[in-house]
């Protein structure tokens, strides 16, 4: 354990005050998909084979009014006009990969997430799950459908725990060989078949890195787009302090004080925000 960068107090300052400061006056995304099947012309964001987004005239990704081609999914009504989402089945080496963008303003946050996740659906529900055939928009509802046997492939979404340990003031903070180096961030896994999220949580937490968990307690979700996992994100306050990492996922974990924290993840992440929420919380102990 050699990283300890002093934490960015500025921006751990900035991204409460943009994330609830004024959110009101920004436009969402009305997920009102009604009478789009017919429409001729619509603004779209247009998302290239492998996730690059177009650069738009709009709100950064957004095109002007364009023909809607057949393959188009609607998204819904932003700031009142239709938009669509156009997947080519190309790549645009030119357009910005899907991440980038993760550095816009935070209330276009579920514009981009929910265009990248439906980009990668299309993308990977051309054909039937079931038969083979090929598979088409369905006319009114979020799905591809098989043109033969009918059945209906939705958006995929693959729920996340994501999870801050504690331990009295201290953060359980860990590395994936994945990470930029000197990162650290809070434990994460997938759900499995069966299992509720508190469950999951358990389990990931022992299994990454031997810890015991007592009490946990919900903190908020985010649809985060690569590819699609839905984060439902927790603190847990740890039993045990003796850590054992499984050395596949997690290269290195360590135990933190709010005042000497390692490098983070980016404050679009909701890891980011359990950590600058639990800071905040005992700072003013
Ligand atoms: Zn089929």
């Amino acid at each position: 354990m050699s990283t300890r960068e002093p934490p960015d107090a500025g921006r751990l300052a900035s991204k409460k005050d943009g994330l609830y400061s004024g959110l009101a006056e920004w436009p969402i995304l009305e997920r009102d998909l009604m009478g789009h099947q017919h429409l001729r012309k619509a603004r779209c964001i247009r998302i290239d084979s492998v996730g690059h987004i177009a650069p738009g005239v709009l709100d950064a990704i957004i095109s002007e009014v364009l023909p809607v081609s057949e393959n188009a999914i609607p998204l819904g009504h932003w700031r009142g006009e239709p938009l669509v989402l156009e997947v080519l089945n190309h790549e645009q080496p030119e357009w910005t990969e899907g991440r980038a963008w993760m550095q816009q303003p935070d209330y276009l946050f579920p514009l981009i997430s929910t265009a990248l996740q439906l980009a990668t659906w299309q993308r990977d529900h051309r054909f039937c799950g079931r038969c083979g055939s090929e598979a088409h928009p369905h006319s009114h509802e979020m799905a591809m459908q098989c043109v033969k046997c009918k059945f209906r492939a939705y958006p995929r979404i693959s729920p996340c725990v994501i999870t801050l340990v504690t331990y009295g003031r201290e953060l359980l903070l860990a590395r994936s060989p994945r990470f930029k180096p000197g990162r650290f961030s809070t434990l994460a896994g997938f759900i499995e078949a069966g299992e509720s999220a508190e469950e999951a949580l358990r389990r990931e937490v022992k299994e990454e890195v031997g810890v015991e968990i007592g009490r946990v307690h919900y903190f908020k979700s985010q649809s985060w787009p690569f590819p699609h996992s839905f984060m439902l994100a927790f603190y847990a306050e740890a039993l045990t302090r003796d850590i054992t990492i499984d050395g596949i996922e997690i290269e290195a974990a360590d135990w933190f004080q709010p005042e000497s924290l390692p490098a983070l993840p980016g404050p679009e992440s909701i890891a980011w925000e359990l950590i600058d929420n639990f800071v905040r919380s005992v700072a003013v102990k």
